[in-house]
């Protein structure tokens, strides 16, 4: 019930044999930090950062969006908040960039591309970061990235807004924020031994991975029933980036859709997630998710799921899968 839900909030995500999982919520601007809170939310794991550029048409500058980000991160009161640099194209649109959407908008200059292809946006936007950093636990994730050339460079950028900074005698986290960066391109899922090496974090965005692992628009109401996050070759992605991080021994988060839904909670621990950021309506339901399985339960599960190639009979050991008694 939805008490039931509510009375979930101040309880610990563990599985039923001890495994705790952090959730985050996911948000989009810092109106929302307050409802995280009320949510449970150990963190916000994704900031959407080009909410703060949409629907308007000029382009924040470098105080506003400090305004911004610092008050998710002291709203947030020493819980760790996870900024996404600007993740605009495909269906998110910033009129005030004037960007030309191009030939196809999915795969065009968007995101982290954009970023680096307008340095002063990007630094910009790192030194409101960097700022904001010095009041509390900050991560910055890049997004769409498909080369360690692209992550390498925003690191670059990174350490020259930081010496800009420091040279002014600006506050900033010490140590500096982690570098991280988003699996959604199934490149870089398949190339995530080598952006491991370059990145502190990874976070995992089903959504975008699903879409271009499927050639599905993830939009698009007339594909929408091809687009499936348990199709195996999506599953593999997951499972080898996830791996890729635990021999580099960087944390990896999922951030996409899947994460928030009780359905594949199960799939990904057994697959050796421990951090999931949502939507924060649906953390509650997740935990009591969490709560109920046992993970040793869940990992056997998710090895048989992985030795399948036929999605129609992963679905089926995935919501066939149930805990002891739940
Ligand atoms: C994703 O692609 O899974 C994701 C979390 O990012 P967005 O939905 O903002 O593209
Ligand atoms: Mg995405």
């Amino acid at each position: 019930s939805r008490r039931q839900l509510a009375r979930l909030k101040d309880l610990p995500a563990t599985t039923r044999d001890g495994q705790r999982v952090q959730l985050e919520a996911n948000i989009e601007l810092p109106g929302e930090v307050a409802s995280a809170l009320a949510a449970g939310a150990e963190g916000i794991g994704l900031l959407r950062s080009e909410f703060l550029f949409m629907n308007r048409d000029d382009v924040p500058g470098e105080d506003e969006q400090f305004a911004a980000y610092q008050a998710v991160i002291q709203g947030m009161a020493g819980r760790e908040v996870t900024i996404r640099t600007l993740d605009v194209g495909g269906d998110k649109l910033a009129h005030g960039l004037g960007v030309n959407p191009g030939l196809n908008p999915a795969l065009g200059l968007r995101a982290v591309r954009l970023s680096l292809a307008r340095p002063e946006l990007l630094e910009t936007q790192l030194a409101a970061i960097l700022r904001a950093s010095a009041f509390g636990r900050v991560r910055i994730l890049v997004p769409m990235v498909a080369t360690v050339e692209e992550i390498q460079a925003v690191r670059a950028t990174l350490e020259k807004v930081v010496r800009r900074l420091k040279r002014a005698g600006v506050a900033m986290a010490d140590p500096l924020p982690p570098l991280g960066v988003m699996i959604e391109v199934p490149g870089a899922a398949l190339g995530a031994d080598a952006l491991a090496f370059n990145s502190d974090f990874f976070s995992i965005g089903t959504n975008d991975l699903t879409q271009y692992t499927l050639a599905i628009d993830r939009a698009d109401e007339a594909v929408a029933s091809l687009y499936n996050p348990l199709h195996p070759a999506v599953l593999r992605l997951i499972q080898f980036t996830t791996e890729a991080a635990k021999r580099a021994r960087i944390p990896v988060a999922v951030c996409g859709e899947v994460a928030g839904d009780p359905r594949y909670t199960a799939l990904l621990l057994g697959l050796g997630i421990r951090d999931l950021s949502m939507s924060a309506t649906n953390i509650a339901v997740v935990k009591q998710r969490v709560r109920g399985l046992d993970l040793s339960a869940a990992s056997r599960m998710a090895r048989l799921v992985m030795e399948q190639s036929d999605a129609a009979r992963i679905a089926g050991l995935v919501d066939g899968f149930s805990s002891p008694d739940g």
